[in-house]
């Protein structure tokens, strides 16, 4: 039976060609259709019977000549989402990467001198306009800018952190896996939630790089909790002629305290404090592309460019042109162009107010495909920031909650769209956040909507809901 089962599988030349008429080119194809028959057979092997092994390439296929990675709308409410690329870029940032990208540039060229130029220059100089530090650089991301600093300044010796500081940011990035790297020696001090003055001070001795505080990012602490704050650290550092680096995470360089934001996410005030070096991402609040930016004195970044390691670290002309725009817009007053920025400032009655559009077109949708029973209704939502930035911050937002289908079988369609659309699943209800849509999310989530009832229409929304959905 089950070789009966396998012979009755179509080659895959053959399962090919029936495909042609899609388009695809025939890598694709070809790929399609040899991961659907080696599907079909395993099925067949565990005793079961092949799906419609057409059908599945065809879905193979979609997926296959889909770019990558591909648009989505984020309907989630999180501003800096880690899974979506963190903050998308103003488009202003993201015709400069494509200028850069698809032309010759003068990224190491001095067009005055007609020799060659540095291609960090113009960042660095704009970042220190922004924040006031004497020096400043820009690499690949903020692991890389911790990375560098701690080799360059504490390499072979030891580097105090508190123990409540020995994180862990999105699975890749651990704190004593990157010192590790970096060749420094951990001293950890203090306990998970207090780390006191005297504890630091007691851990620095002859062989001391330098202390690092680390911004938790990603968890909150609370009730029985002490920490260092940083201006106390420096002083404490600087006393005994020990540097002090602070791994802020996300970093701003506007102030967004007046939005409800903690104080120390303005990375100038960071370094105010008189900290050697501070170290931040380029695509959480400061709104631009991956990269890590460090702020600091001229002579203490002036080591990190210098390191052998800078070179592999650096960051590409895309994103420095992307980051270069982005800057110029922060100089220049603009930061409502910059769409994290523009999220987290927007009020809560623009947001309503994009909300209730959203629900009439959602529901003139519904109706045009002759949709029955499905509901959409403006309710109040929470967003956060998102990113490994500022845990248990909430903005107060507005969304559509969609009832009358299954909400998980609704996500899964809204997610198989052309343009895919990802919501947020609470309360049988599938919830739709407007504080994070951009412009021309609308559309896109009017022709998902579409698709996905259409969809429905022909059973896959009028199937049971799985249990514990
Ligand atoms: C996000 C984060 C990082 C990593 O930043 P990347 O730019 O992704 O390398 C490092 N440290 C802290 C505290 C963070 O929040």
């Amino acid at each position: 039976m089950s070789s009966d089962a396998r012979r009755a599988l179509p080659s895959v030349d053959r399962l090919v060609r029936a495909l042609d008429a899609s388009g695809h080119p025939s890598w694709v194809l070809k790929q399609a259709a040899r991961g659907a028959l080696e599907a079909a057979r395993t099925q067949i092997a565990e005793g079961g019977a092949p799906g419609d092994v057409e059908a599945d390439a065809l879905a193979r296929a979609q997926g296959l000549a889909r770019p990558r990675p591909t648009r989505v709308v984020n309907a989630t409410g999180v501003v800096i989402h880690t899974n979506f690329g963190r903050s998308a870029l103003a488009p202003g940032a993201a015709e400069a990467a494509a200028r850069a990208a698809s032309g010759y540039s003068d990224l190491e060229f001095d067009l005055a001198t007609g020799g060659r130029g540095d291609r960090l220059a113009p960042v660095a100089d704009k970042l220190r306009l922004l924040s006031g530090a004497e020096g400043a650089l820009a690499v690949n991301n903020a692991a890389a800018a911790v990375m560098l600093a701690l080799r360059a300044h504490a390499r072979g010796r030891e580097v105090v952190v508190s123990r409540g500081e020995l994180v862990e940011i999105g699975g890749s990035f651990r704190v004593p896996d990157i010192l590790a790297q970096a060749d420094v020696r951990l001293v950890e001090v203090g306990t998970t939630n207090r780390t006191r003055a005297e504890d630091y001070a007691r851990a620095i001795g002859p062989n001391t790089g330098l202390l690092l505080k680390v911004h938790r990012s990603n968890f909150e602490q609370r009730g029985f909790v002490a920490e260092v704050p940083l201006a106390e650290l420096v002083a404490i550092g600087h006393a005994q002629g020990v540097p002090v680096v602070e791994d802020l995470g996300s970093g701003s360089l506007v102030d967004l305290t007046a939005h409800g934001l903690p104080p120390e996410t303005h990375a100038p005030s960071r370094l105010a404090t008189g900290v050697d070096l501070v170290c931040f991402s380029g695509d959480k609040l400061l709104g631009g592309p991956q990269a890590g930016l460090v702020l600091g004195g001229a002579e203490a970044v002036a080591a990190l460019r210098r390191h052998p390691l800078a070179r592999a670290l650096r960051l590409d002309k895309l994103s420095l042109a992307a980051l270069d725009w982005t800057l110029a817009a922060l100089l220049d007053g603009r930061s409502d162009e910059i769409p994290t920025l523009r999220m987290i400032a927007e009020p809560l009655a623009d947001v309503e107010a994009r909300a209730r559009e959203l629900a009439k077109r959602l529901g003139e949708v519904a109706r045009g495909v002759g949709a029955r029973g499905v509901e959409f209704a403006v309710e109040p939502s929470q967003s956060t920031v998102g990113g490994g930035s500022i845990p248990g911050f909430e903005i107060p937002s507005a969304a559509v909650a969609i009832r009358g289908r299954p909400p998980q079988k609704l996500a899964a369609a809204l997610r198989a769209a052309p343009v895919p659309v990802i919501g947020r699943v609470a309360d049988q209800a599938l919830w739709l956040d407007a504080r994070t849509l951009l412009p021309g999310d609308l559309e896109a989530l009017e022709g998902a909507l579409r698709a996905a009832l259409e969809g429905a229409l022909r059973g896959a929304l009028t199937a049971p809901e799985p249990a514990g959905a």
